[in-house]
């Protein structure tokens, strides 16, 4: 059955591959681009998800083209990676804010109308370094371990609502993201991932494809983690 879908940060990288493929299974698809244009062929609305009265127009043009937002991805995200020690306060909020915080306004407006429908499915993207910490990312493995302990509490606040809550936690993804990451760091990286590669964006879009799918209806509050093997720990 075709479904209302919302994609944060959804004009690139791994958002952009889960658009197209809710798209593909034919669920009517709405994008979040901060910048740019949105993306040719899906509905786009602007918004950045630090603002407020921002998300909220987002969700009323979405509402108004394709209907109540039954499947939300939160996937905007960002890094600032810096060394604790020399880390400001404005380095270390900013992802905290933009990758956690703003779940206070991205997700409590998709919550009523899939309590209404009594169907839901909620799909926030965390990272393999949540669990395994990363030189670099203290600010950063802070707010995707937050998001995991948010996941969970909020999967049993609506569990009986009809609505999942579930976690992917995605490893090294060749993206925009990653690409940023100096040549030295990123072979270094890699020499820790079990399987020797990088995901492709598309590899954790059929992760996200699954846990919002009719098939998953039973699966709430779990952190799938597709990465290559990396939390094996080897
Ligand atoms: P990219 O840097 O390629 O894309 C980030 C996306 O987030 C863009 O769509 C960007 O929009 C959007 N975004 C960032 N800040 C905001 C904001 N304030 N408001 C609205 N949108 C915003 O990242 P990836 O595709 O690699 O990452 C997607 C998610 O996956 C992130 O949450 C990331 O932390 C997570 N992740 C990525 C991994 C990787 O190795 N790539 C590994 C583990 C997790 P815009 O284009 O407008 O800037």
């Amino acid at each position: 059955m075709p479904r209302t879908a919302l994609v944060l940060g959804g004009n690139r990288g791994i958002g952009l591959a889960v658009a197209r493929r809710l798209a593909d299974r034919g669920d009517r698809v709405a994008v979040s681009h901060r910048t740019g244009e949105p993306p040719e062929g899906l509905f786009g609305v602007r918004c950045d998800v630090t603002d407020p009265e921002a998300v909220t127009a987002a969700y009323a043009r979405v509402k108004e083209e394709l209907g109540p937002v039954e499947v939300l991805v939160v996937n905007a995200g960002i890094t600032r990676d810096r060394l604790f020690v020399s880390m400001t306060q404005e380095d270390f909020e900013a992802p905290l804010h933009t990758n956690l915080v703003s779940t206070l306004h991205t997700v409590k407006p998709a919550l009523r109308g899939m309590m209404r429908a009594r169907w839901g499915r909620i799909v926030l993207v965390s990272s393999t370094v949540a669990l395994s910490g990363a030189v670099g990312q203290t600010n950063y493995a802070a707010s995707k371990a937050g998001l995991i302990g948010f996941g969970r509490s909020l999967a049993l606040e609506v569990a009986r609502h009809g609505i999942t809550v579930n976690v992917v936690a995605p490893g090294y993804t060749d993206t925009d993201m990653v690409a940023a990451m100096p040549e030295a760091e990123r072979t270094s990286l890699l020499a820790t991932v079990p399987m020797g590669r990088m995901a492709a964006p598309e590899e954790v879009a059929g992760a996200v494809a699954y846990l919002t799918g009719e098939d998953a209806g039973y699966v709430t509050g779990t952190v799938l983690q597709v990465d290559g093997g990396v939390a094996m720990g080897h």
